[in-house]
């Protein structure tokens, strides 16, 4: 059977309060009862004190148990519920109150209770012996008995009111416990069903609920923002195919209907076209698979210098289109753990944008070790720089700084998101620093 949080919790507090007060009520009950019980044997000892002094004040009077009668000492020890019997030194009895006792009520079984001997002294002199007994039932007058009943239906009632009066309070706890829990799942409901946008605050105060419910928002937020980035995504992809794509339909159109000759410089421009939309075609591809949760780089042993200088050296010819002066400080010998193509392409892409944002000045690559820790690989250039803000969001698929100005450089925004990915797929961290105008440097920490 499976029941609600809130039942579940209401019959936990419930049984620990009904647990509680069954042992308060038994534990009040053994204390009274001794305590009780205590006092009225304290009371009981001042009639035994009672009936020795008696017996002594006798003999002190009459100087020996000659003619004693107790009677009238029996009367009194019998409505306290005792009985005695006096013996002189040598134990030859003197006189009882036992045939009393027999007489009154046979059910009494005097051996059976308590009887204590007590000695009669006078001028310092035992002068003889008395067995004081004790009837236990009859420590307790009716009117004691009727009193302890009293207190322990007292303490039965107010335990049963303290039960009831908790009642509410244990409704009201186990509702403050299980509604954030409550709130939470439905939260956790309306997300499956696309609500992505309303912020979930679980109602509680305890710290662990608050985490929790910190948490689902967390990745409330994060499932939105790639809902939201999957959209932007598509609407970016579709933009970007779409510009080329009309621009070849147009061309061919024209050709066609003969407004336009086929030159060699005609069909050049639409092949480059076409060449650029399958450079666009091969960056998604390439960020979609290392996106993809099961992309692991193939991890060797590469060296630095040699995959920077390769780079370099095809780079050489078009630095030198641009005059642009490619300055390489690169320090032989380190050793870097990474897929190589992978590195390699994120060598390409930085240098290559370090070359297409520059227009003066110079470009310089260095390879070094950071504090004999870890090696870095650096790229600074002398070109238009980067602001905050677009630091920020350079790595952005398909972010680009002033859009119109980077269409003539021909870029779609994914080189530096390539970047980022391979970066994070080795746990390799990126560093941009740029003053916003006069260049930038790239550091990727390995
Ligand atoms: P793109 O293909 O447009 O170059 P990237 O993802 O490589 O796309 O870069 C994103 C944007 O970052 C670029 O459009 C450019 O505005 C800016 N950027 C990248 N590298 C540099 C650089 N070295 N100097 C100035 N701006 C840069």
């Amino acid at each position: 059977m499976k029941l609600s949080i809130k039942k579940q919790f209401l019959l936990l507090f419930l049984l620990v309060i009904i647990v509680s007060l069954t042992l308060l009520s038994f534990l009040l009950r053994t204390t009274i009862d001794s305590c009780f019980y205590d006092y009225k044997w304290a009371e009981q000892s001042k009639i035994f004190d009672l009936i020795v002094s008696r017996l002594e004040t006798y003999y002190a009077e009459h100087n020996s148990w000659e003619g004693f009668n107790g009677n009238e000492l029996a009367k009194l020890a019998m409505k306290e519920g005792c009985y005695f019997t006096l013996t002189d030194n040598e134990g030859n009895l003197i006189w009882t109150s036992e045939h009393i006792i027999d007489n009154q009520n046979t059910n009494y079984q005097i051996d059976k209770y308590f009887r204590n001997i007590y000695t009669v002294n006078y001028l310092n002199q035992m002068r003889g012996k008395v067995y004081i007994g004790q009837f236990t039932e009859k420590i307790y007058t009716p009117n004691d008995l009727k009193f302890q009943e009293q207190v322990f239906s007292y303490i039965l009632i107010s335990l049963l009111i303290a039960l009831l009066l908790s009642l509410p309070f244990i409704m009201i706890l186990s509702s403050r416990l299980s509604t954030p829990i409550l709130y939470l799942q439905k939260a956790a409901e309306n997300m499956i069903k696309g609500d992505l946008h309303t912020e979930i605050r679980a109602p509680s105060s305890s710290y662990e609920i608050i985490k929790l419910s910190a948490s689902i928002d967390r990745l409330r937020k994060s499932l939105a923002q790639q809902e939201d980035l999957r959209k932007q995504l598509s609407s970016n992809i579709s933009h970007e195919l779409r510009t080329p794509l009309n621009v070849l339909q147009n061309q061919l159109e024209a050709i066609i209907d003969g407004i336009f000759e086929p030159t060699p410089e005609r069909l050049d421009g639409i092949l480059q076209e076409v060449i650029r939309l399958t450079s666009l075609v091969a960056e998604l591809e390439n960020i979609s698979a290392i996106e993809s949760s099961d992309f692991i780089p193939e991890i060797k042993d590469v060296k630095l210098a040699h995959v920077v200088e390769n780079v370099c050296t095809t780079f050489e010819a078009a630095f030198q289109r641009k005059h642009i002066a490619l300055h390489m400080q690169i320090k032989k010998g380190i050793i870097v753990k990474a897929q190589e193509d992978k590195l390699k392409q994120l060598v390409i892409n930085i240098i290559s944008n370090a070359l297409k944002y520059t227009d003066k000045g110079k470009v310089t690559v260095k390879t070094y070790m950071y504090n004999n820790d870890h090696a870095v690989f650096e790229v600074s250039d002398t070109g238009v720089g980067l602001t905050e803000e677009d630091k920020e969001k350079i790595f952005e698929r398909f972010y680009r700084v002033e859009k119109s100005r980077n269409r003539n450089t021909g870029g779609a925004g994914l080189g530096l998101s390539i970047v980022k990915n391979i970066a994070n797929a080795h746990g390799w961290v990126i560093e941009v620093e740029s003053d916003g105008k006069t260049g930038t440097t790239f550091r990727v920490h390995f």
